[in-house]
Formats: structure tokens, sequence, C-alpha cells
């Protein structure tokens, strides 16, 4: 069986640490790069952060019935998952990691069924999701509050998860992360 993983989180709960850790510590696994139509960042590179497409043609291939997913993420700005990427990670016999917010994770499940392994990893309180929000220092207050808002909303959806991951300590997260992983790609 073909298989995938599902790393969703609110944000700050410390996924995109996690998923490097587990793209070194799994040679099986490879990053599913999600494609979206927002204009490429100073250092992002199409092909490896995102497959950069023009508005126009990221509608196109919607209508295609290109993706495995998507979404407009923020208005004007669709991001998803192209059923092309996941052909292209399966036939060099590796296992695509998606890491997407809770919504995208869900519809991923949805997609891939018993086929895919989703995890979602938990912030252990909220006092210190806004403490690593703070240390980030990527956002203002405002924004702050309103992600918060948001994980409080998304961390209702926990339960429909495989499997929900206490991120309490990185590194006892990351490693019962790749355990858990390691067990779905041997069974
Ligand atoms: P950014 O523009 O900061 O790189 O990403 C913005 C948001 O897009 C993040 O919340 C991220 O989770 C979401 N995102 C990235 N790739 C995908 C995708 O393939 N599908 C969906 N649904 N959301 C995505």
């Amino acid at each position: 069986m073909r298989k995938a993983i599902i790393v969703s989180a609110p944000s700050g709960a410390g996924k995109t640490t996690i998923v490097k850790y587990l793209l070194k510590a799994i040679p099986e696994l490879a990053f599913s790069i999600s494609a979206c139509s927002r204009s490429k960042r100073e250092g992002e590179i199409n092909g490896k952060d995102y497959y950069f497409l023009p508005l126009d043609e990221f509608k196109r291939r919607i209508e295609n019935d290109a993706f495995i997913e998507w979404q407009e993420v923020y208005p004007g700005s669709f991001y998803g998952t192209l059923k092309s990427e996941i052909e292209r990670i399966w036939k060099e016999g590796k296992v695509p990691i998606f890491e997407v917010d809770i919504v995208g994770g869900l519809n991923l499940k949805n997609y891939f069924r018993e086929q895919a392994l989703s995890i979602f990893i938990k912030p252990p309180a909220f006092e210190d999701l806004e403490k690593r929000l703070r240390i980030r220092n990527t956002e203002s207050d405002a924004d702050i509050l309103k992600r918060i808002t948001k994980a409080e909303f998304e961390l209702t959806f926990a339960g429909k998860f495989d499997r929900i991951l206490l991120n309490d300590e990185i590194s006892a997260a990351s490693l019962k992360a790749t355990e858990l992983i390691t067990a779905f790609l041997n069974s």
C-alpha cells in the first residue's frame, strides 16, 4: 500500500521543527511541496518551498481536478497539494509527508483514508503557545491574539486525527513522532 504522513498543528505548536527532524530521521520520507498563488518571498525557491503558480494557472488546475485539496488561505492566495506531486514522490519509492494546517490535514486524511497516518501536534498549554509565538517574534500582538483564538478553535479538531502528540518537550515529541511513523510504515 502506498502511504502518506500528515502532520498538522495550530500555529506555533512546533510542527516545522518536528517535520524537519522527521525528514532527517526517516530517509523514506519526502516533503510534499505545495503549490501556491502568492508571490515568492525573498530566499524562497520555486520547486523547493512551493510551486509558485500565477493565479489564473492555479484556477485552471482547480478546474482540471489537478489538486488533492486546495484552499484560499488568505483572500486571493490559494494553496494546495497537486496530485502530480504525490505521484512524483511515490514514483521515487518514498512516502510523502505533509506539513499543513488543521483543515488541510483533515482534507488530506479524508482523501487518503487508511493509507495515511495523521498526527495532531498539541501545544502543552495556551500560555506556552503564546510564549512560542512571542519568541518567534514574527507576529504583532494583534496577530498573536488572532492565532491563539484560531488555535483554540483548531484544538477542537484534535480528536479527528489518528494520533495526538503532546509537544511539551520538542526532542521527546520528535522521537515519539519518529516511533509512531516507523510503526505505521512497517505495518
Ligand atoms: P505561507 O504563505 O506563510 O507559506 O503559508 C500560509 C498558510 O498556507 C499556512 O497556514 C500553511 O499551512 C498553508 N498551506 C501551505 N500549503 C498548503 C496546502 O497545500 N494546502 C493547504 N490547505 N494549506 C496550505
